[in-house]
């Protein structure tokens, strides 16, 4: 005789006391441990076997998860993880997130998700004030800034060959800084347009860089939209987002923003000044899982005039119809491409709303002035010398004398001694040291110990 089919869906109190045990542990590790890489052979002879006809014992599968698979996974949350952009989701967001799961919340149609569409609504709106937004504006939650700067950028195509009667066989361009984000890049390589690339005054994207760029090509009429980016990933710096909006409207050009990483400087008063000029952006994406200390994986999109974007993104498919009727109700589904998709802004707003937005503006500060205090222990330290001075929590520095060999050894010692994750970067060719602030648990001694490490 078969088990009953349904035994997998049934209440298990055992099963949830023993995975609820291990969040609660995990929940409570202060400081998160770093752990290490990957070793491919030692994982796999772990897994195999694993995926029978007959399960496994949860006890045994949990425990195999934390003794081996999780050790082999850097912890992005610990406050020694200073590599690309880490991550540092608060413990109300984390703990919703589990809400989300357990509820099987998806954010799909109004609908369907009404609820959870209001909440995510709300953090949307309290981002698009903070950037001077219209009240029009509005978006959606996507999975990344990578989906983000695709989904507003298919927008921004469409709306230009809309308005210069073109189809797909014309040359469009989009202008970007050689500092641009890789997934705009790659996004090019998706929709079908060229790179219009302007040189960078100080590493920055400037409004005058721009207009002397465009006066200085043949074809400038090819050029629909402008990215610049506040907060470049490698070295914190946002661009001059004032001059180049003063370009765009002068030209009737799309202004994209990625704030992918750097957005959340939007709740930082010490560096608000910075942004000024994002208030005129057409699409502007931050990644609440960067800087907004929300749980992977959470894009916050959004859109000055969100109709075209749902002009362009929504989905026909009969079965679709139903949902796409009355005017008030808002489907998130309708302003990226994406058609499923989880409730993933709730973490955020979960949190948001226990902590109230000063607790954020603290913790985003907090990540500014250890940038700030690491950047005058480099420039105090005889065999360090610092690139650039820190606009947000990125700081990339030189070791004297060292090559590329000393920092890959040097960062793998380092994570080795579980003292920190630091990556080495590029630096106009150069191979050179990073930091990247983000989590308010890191400590002005930590930094310290690791760049002690350089002697
Ligand atoms: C991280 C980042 C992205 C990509 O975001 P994902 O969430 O990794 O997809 C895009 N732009 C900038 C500036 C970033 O820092």
């Amino acid at each position: 005789m078969s088990a009953a089919p349904n035994r997998m869906h049934r209440p298990d109190n055992e099963l949830v006391d023993l995975v609820f045990d291990y969040m609660r542990e995990r929940l409570q590790y202060d400081p998160v441990p770093l752990d290490h890489p990957g070793d491919g052979e030692h994982l796999r002879s772990h897994l195999a076997g694993l995926l029978n006809e007959h399960g496994n014992n949860a006890a045994d599968v949990l425990k195999l998860y934390d003794h081996e698979l999780s050790r082999a996974v850097i912890s992005a949350d610990s406050p020694r993880y200073l590599s690309f952009i880490p991550c540092a989701p608060t413990k109300a967001a984390l703990l919703f997130d589990m809400v989300v799961s357990c509820a099987s919340l998806q954010g799909i149609s109004w609908l369907e998700a009404a609820g959870a569409i209001a909440a995510e609504n709300q953090v949307l709106r309290l981002i698009a004030d903070r950037a001077g937004l219209p009240e029009t504006a509005g978006g959606t939650f996507v999975s990344g800034g990578s989906a983000g700067n695709l989904s507003a950028l298919v927008v921004a195509r469409d709306v230009a060959r809309r308005k210069l009667g073109v189809g797909p066989e014309a040359r469009l361009r989009i202008a970007v800084a050689d500092q641009v984000h890789s997934s705009v890049k790659n996004t090019f390589n998706i929709i079908g347009v060229e790179a219009f690339v302007v040189p960078t005054v100080d590493r920055r994207f400037t409004g005058e860089a721009l207009r002397a760029a465009l006066a200085a090509d043949p074809t400038p009429e090819t050029v629909i939209a402008v990215v610049g980016t506040a907060g470049t990933t490698n070295e914190g710096i946002v661009d001059d987002l004032q001059g180049l909006s003063e370009v765009t409207r002068e030209r009737g050009l799309w202004f994209h923003v990625d704030g992918a990483y750097g957005g959340a400087g939007l709740f930082a008063p010490s560096v608000r000044e910075r942004y000024n000029g994002v208030e005129h952006a057409d699409s502007f994406v931050v990644d609440p899982h960067k800087w907004l200390f929300a749980p992977f994986d959470c894009a916050a999109l959004i859109y000055r005039n969100p109709q075209l974007a749902r002009a362009v993104h929504t989905q026909d498919a009969s079965y679709l119809d139903v949902l796409h009727t009355e005017g008030d109700e808002w489907n998130p589904t309708d302003y990226a491409y994406h058609l499923t998709r989880r409730a993933r802004g709730l973490p955020l707003w979960f949190s948001l709303a226990v902590h109230g937005t000063q607790a954020y503006t603290d913790a985003i500060e907090e990540g500014l002035k250890l940038a700030q205090e690491t950047a005058q222990v480099i420039r105090d330290t005889e065999h360090l010398e610092l690139l650039h001075d820190p606009q947000l929590s990125a700081v990339c520095f030189r070791r004297k004398g060292w090559t590329n060999d000393d920092y890959y050894r040097w960062s793998q010692q380092l994570l080795a001694d579980q003292i920190g994750f630091v990556t080495p970067t590029g630096w106009d060719g150069e191979t050179v040291a990073r930091f990247a602030f983000l989590h308010p648990g890191t400590t002005m001694e930590m930094v310290q110990e690791i760049l002690d490490t350089m002697a």
